[in-house]
């Protein structure tokens, strides 16, 4: 049984490569930010309807996000795309940085791949479902904006993930392999401050400072520091501090980002952060406005799912490169100092790491070390996470060393080694979303685990109720 589906499924993803290539390419041309990737999004949604899938399009209040099915019954098993692009990492299709606009928008985080990899993946998997008459249901989620509105943590809130069974998804990277690591839950938070204009020599008494509250709110906040967990991380910036010295500002505004590793601990170090705010309006007699840009959770490993994915690696085995591409990877490989790669190695944790510095691009396959660790970023995969079991598998994409959101990630993700790692991460994802179609005894065991790992603990959307995704995020 196993072969009679899994052969097909990778030959569908090498037969359909070019065409897959060709969407990879044009969402890196669109180079569009998070909810408002309007092409990259109809580009995709279009290609799965045209292969016969049925859409949901506009999904949880975004435009950009959209469910595509295929198939009927159970299982249900999801894949996830991302598609948004980063500001600050445009860049040609060259070994050295040389952006199409200075400072412009980019695929610095390779997720033009992310996206079509799910599309080869679902599309190769409708293939078989449809040929051997396969109960199952494989859904396809267009997930915006995971670098900018946590589309995902949306998408939960709203019911979209559901009675989803598993979801996969694939980030290129500089390894294969399916990660363990957990990830810090976050608050992204806007404070608003209203005070009272006034000469700010002539009538100071008149006044009543926003901005004094920011600071204020600011200094407590970094006397909160000493009393908080060891890896909690709060950042913040100040977007408004008032128009010139000699007027008092009646408005002030800044922005906060609160980490934990778990999310009962953001919510604890937010309810004292709220209370700082308080604090600063009474000293200041200024009003607050509170407004919630966005949260998500820590994510949940899943160590069936994570076997299942480096097994199927294994099977399909590395590319083969042409002269040019590892040409290409050499020159990018050169601009990356020996002092950073190593840094960049001996933060995974991978044993051995040391093993890897006169490695170009890593063709390996080892299991998971990871799990345990906490990432120090956070991701809105996490919230789906808690949902159903959930793997995001990373593939060999970029030079070893390659520092992740820069130009050098946008170079390498529209051209030759980006390809080759699309249609081999593609396949990957096809077969593994199959064997969980036709082993109810794998599907089964990634549950289990999962129940396992969410026993006595129960997801609530960090997201307010009357929290609305930020569209006009680009437009302040
Ligand atoms: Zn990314």
């Amino acid at each position: 049984m196993s072969e009679k589906v899994i052969t097909p499924a990778v030959e569908w993803v090498e037969k359909n490569k070019h065409r897959l290539i060709e969407i990879s390419d044009k969402i890196w041309d669109y180079a569009e930010l998070g909810l408002i990737e309007h092409k990259s999004a109809k580009l995709l949604s279009d290609e799965l309807e045209s292969h016969g899938f049925k859409l949901e399009r506009g999904v949880a209040g975004m435009p950009t996000a959209f469910v595509a099915s295929y198939g009927a019954g159970n299982p249900i098993i999801g894949v996830m795309a991302e598609y948004d692009a980063l500001i600050g990492v445009s860049q040609k299709k060259l070994p050295n940085k040389s952006p199409v606009t200075e400072g412009g928008i980019g695929h610095g985080c390779g997720h033009n791949i992310h996206g079509v990899t799910a599309l080869g993946a679902a599309l190769a998997v409708k293939y078989i479902i449809q040929q051997q008459g396969l109960g199952g249901t494989i859904k396809f989620y267009g997930c915006p904006a995971e670098e900018s509105g946590s589309g995902k943590a949306w998408m939960v809130r709203d019911g979209v993930f559901n009675n989803v069974d598993a979801v996969l998804s694939h980030h290129p990277g500089t390894m294969n392999y399916g990660s363990l690591k957990s990830s810090l839950a976050n608050n992204s938070v806007k404070f608003h401050f209203y005070g009272k204009t006034s000469h700010a020599a002539g009538s100071p008494e008149q006044g009543r400072s926003a901005l004094d509250a920011v600071e204020l709110m600011n200094v407590g906040v970094n006397f909160l520091r000493e009393h908080v967990v060891q890896d909690a991380r709060i950042h913040y910036v100040i977007e408004a501090g008032g128009g010139q010295p000699n007027v008092v500002p009646d408005y002030a505004r800044s922005w906060y980002l609160i980490r934990a590793p778990e999310r009962d601990q953001v919510d604890q170090i937010y309810s004292r952060i709220l209370k700082i705010a308080e604090g600063a309006t009474l000293m200041t007699e200024t009003r607050l406005e509170v407004e919630f840009i966005k949260a998500v959770y820590n994510k949940l490993p899943n160590k069936t799912l994570s076997t299942l994915v480096t097994e199927n690696m294994k099977k399909i085995g590395p590319p083969n490169y042409s002269v040019e591409e590892l040409e290409f990877t050499k020159k990018i490989a050169e601009q990356i100092t020996t002092e950073s790669k190593r840094e960049s190695l001996r933060k995974t944790k991978r044993p051995n790491y040391e093993s890897l510095m006169d490695t170009l691009l890593d063709w390996s396959f080892p299991d998971a070390w990871d799990e345990g660790e906490v990432s120090h970023g956070s991701t809105d995969v996490s919230d789906v996470s808690w949902m159903a079991p959930t793997m995001e598998f990373s593939t060999s994409t970029w030079v070893l060393g390659t520092p992740g959101h820069h130009w050098m990630n946008t170079a390498q993700s529209g051209t030759g080694v980006g390809h080759k790692s699309l249609i081999f991460a593609s396949k990957v994802m096809a077969t593994s979303v199959l064997d969980l179609i036709i082993k109810p005894e794998l599907l089964k065991k990634a549950i289990d685990e999962f129940m396992q790992r969410t026993r006595g603990k129960k997801y609530t959307s960090p997201l307010p109720p009357e929290a609305k995704p930020p569209l006009d995020m680009w437009n302040k």
